[in-house]
């Protein structure tokens, strides 16, 4: 037996290893079933080369627990590793790459994935760690290595008949959690689920029958049971795959969740490598709640499903894998984010991302159309926060009227410039935010020949502005706005029924009835089948209202404002109202007309809705 120090040069690394960021001992495991799958991998590899003679045979790694000695233990069929080979890799690269790695990392307390601690991340849970291994080379004996946690080893020869690796880790006190099976059967699913080397973890039970009817009988049988899936279908080419392939996997990532709508695959091998699916999930109108879905994969192995830095915002809301060996994972995430290579990862995804919708809308139009409803939210996230995305979204984005038409931008520019252009020469696009609650605004300016969008989602308000501030000859105005309805003045009945001096009398009665504070009297001679009073606000005061509310107050001590108009050409106030005798009932008379109207803006309410009704109950009588 030979002792001897891994290195006298280096200070003691271990303490430091054994605190390296508590929470993530738990990646010791990943680093340990990467190493015994890199193994078996260069074995395969030599084999078909021809330089391993004879079948290689079965090649599952195997761990296991043993909780009557506090063991962990990692089996592989690799290729092993000669004495010389031991003192190589453990002793010198192995411990100086976990030096080297500890020395420039100690201080981050945000490094994605932690790749690079490697072999040595077993002293996070282990206090003796013992190497059983034996070379795939012909005449080479096996070789046992020891470490307790410090520098010093030792080493010796073994008998061990087959080739491969047993790391065997004895667990601290610290530690015993991982001495739990749960535990690591935990782990090895999160970080192992798709690595291309079979893992076997104990057996379990299956059950199946034989015969039929009465003669039935239940039959048990003790099978491997295999952590992972070896070939994920990420890796697979698009063209050997089936619709449902990609729903089976998607069900695999996240059971029992809705089926995606449809699904990008990735597959790139220039200027850096990358794989991967990303699926389309049904988002309706939330966006918080879907987040953080993706899962990123350095070659099968699992990294983290943080993806922030590496995809942009707008994409989390997609789920789905990402699988690169060229995304730098033993880094820091604010140097992620400045790095090159991500930089064009991130432009690739999104334009493939584009690419895929801007192809569904050009070939299945109707079926777009009718995914909109839960893709809606994206396209508009996306083009609001990346820019590239806004350029080839424009073409695709799709503008809803309140009848459910499905409009482009372009397309509705075309239908509505003839009747809702302004003397600006602006387009002025009138939607609604809440088609049930102003739907006599709606139908009015129907009435006009106006399209009504329908602007309802939650980021609906930020797109407006957005579309606004890019398109430039576009406005947006809410359908109870000023705006909206002195847009085109064509329809007005500019013929009043009534002469100055009786439209004078009318809008004096208003006046003393009209209480609201912000409130301006207009008459006007509009068509006798509109409405006779409406209530309209002006949308830039209503923005700004809204703006400052949501930015928590400042303006609630400002005055709103509103239009109240007076249609002289409506019957009722052409006839009827002119025709009353006592004063009183005029009064009367117009301050239902004038309530009439601030109850189809939703500004009744409380007493002044109970006195309100108590009203038209007496009118009735
Ligand atoms: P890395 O895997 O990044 O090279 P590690 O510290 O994990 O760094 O391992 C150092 C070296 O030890 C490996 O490159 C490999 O040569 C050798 N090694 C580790 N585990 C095994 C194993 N199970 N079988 C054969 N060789 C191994």
């Amino acid at each position: 037996m030979q002792k001897g120090n891994i290195s006298v040069e280096t200070e003691n690394i271990f303490p430091i290893i054994k605190q390296f960021l508590y929470s993530d001992q738990e990646i010791f495991l990943r680093e340990l079933v990467s190493n015994a799958v890199d193994a078996t991998s260069k074995l395969k590899t030599l084999a078909s080369k021809g330089e391993v003679k004879g079948e290689i045979g079965d090649i599952t790694i195997e761990v296991s627990v043993d909780k009557e000695n506090k063991t962990i233990t990692i089996a592989d069929k690799g290729i092993g590793m000669t004495e010389a080979e031991v003192m190589k890799y453990l002793n010198q690269v192995a411990f100086s790459s976990a030096t080297e790695f500890l020395e420039k990392y100690k201080n981050e307390s945000s490094i994605i994935g932690h790749f690079g601690l490697g072999f040595y991340s077993a002293f996070m849970v282990a206090d003796k760690v013992e190497v059983k291994t034996r070379s795939y080379k012909k005449n080479k004996k096996g070789t046992t290595w020891t470490c307790i946690g410090d520098t010093e080893y030792t080493i010796d020869s073994n008998d061990r008949k087959t080739r491969g690796t047993d790391i065997i880790l004895h667990v601290s006190d610290d530690a015993t959690e991982f001495l739990d099976e749960g535990r690591i059967e935990g782990l090895l699913t999160k970080y192992c689920k798709f690595l291309p080397v079979e893992i076997k973890f104990g057996t379990k039970t299956e059950t199946s029958f034989e015969g039929e009817g009465d003669d039935q009988t239940e039959i048990k049988t003790e099978i491997d049971n295999i952590i992972n899936n070896p070939n994920p279908i990420w890796k697979k080419k698009a063209n050997k795959l089936k619709e449902e392939d990609y729903k089976k996997f998607y069900n695999e990532l996240y059971p029992y969740s809705t089926p995606p709508m449809f699904w990008i695959h990735l597959d790139i091998d220039f200027p850096f490598n990358l794989t991967g699916i990303l699926y389309f999930p049904k988002l309706g109108n939330s966006i918080e709640v879907q987040k953080n879905k993706i899962q990123l994969y350095s070659n099968q192995v699992y990294v983290t499903d943080e993806v922030k830095e590496i995809v942009p915002e707008f994409l989390t809301l997609l789920h789905g894998v990402i699988d690169s060996p060229d995304i730098p994972l033993n880094v820091s995430r604010s140097y992620l984010q400045s790095d090159a290579n991500v930089k064009k990862i991130t432009g690739y995804i999104t334009k493939k991302v584009a690419d895929k919708l801007a192809s569904l809308f050009k070939k299945k139009r109707e079926d777009f159309e009718s995914k909109w409803n839960d893709l809606g939210v994206f396209v508009k996230y996306g083009m609001l926060s990346e820019e590239k995305f806004h350029d080839k979204a424009k073409k695709f984005v799709l503008l809803k009227d309140v009848d459910g038409n499905l409009s482009t931008i372009e397309e509705f520019k075309e239908k509505i410039k003839d009747t809702q252009t302004d003397k600006h020469n602006k387009l002025v696009m009138v939607y609604t935010n809440n088609p049930a609650g102003s739907d006599t605004y709606i139908e009015a300016a129907k009435n006009k020949g106006y399209s009504v969008l329908q602007f309802d989602n939650v980021i609906d308000n930020h797109f407006m502005q957005h579309m606004e501030s890019k398109l430039g000859d576009v406005t947006f105005v809410r359908v109870d706005s000023d705006t909206a309805d002195n847009l085109v003045q064509k329809d007005e009945v500019t013929e009043s029924v009534l002469n100055e001096k009786e439209q004078e009398k009318v809008k004096t009665l208003f006046e003393s009835k009209v209480s609201q504070a912000g409130a301006t009297i207009t008459m006007k001679a509009l068509s006798p089948d509109d409405l006779p009073v409406q209530i309209t606000r002006p949308e830039f005061m209503r923005r700004m209202k809204e703006m400052q509310s949501l930015q928590g107050g400042g303006m609630e001590g400002f005055p709103d404002s509103y239009n109240v108009v007076v249609n002289s050409n409506h019957p009722l106030v052409a006839e009827k109202l002119l025709k009353m005798r006592s004063e009183e009932k005029k009064e009367d008379f117009v301050t239902h007309l004038y309530d009439l109207a601030r109850l189809n803006q939703g500004m009744l309410q409380g007493a002044e809705l109970s006195s309100f009704v108590n009203k038209s109950l007496e009118f009735l009588k």
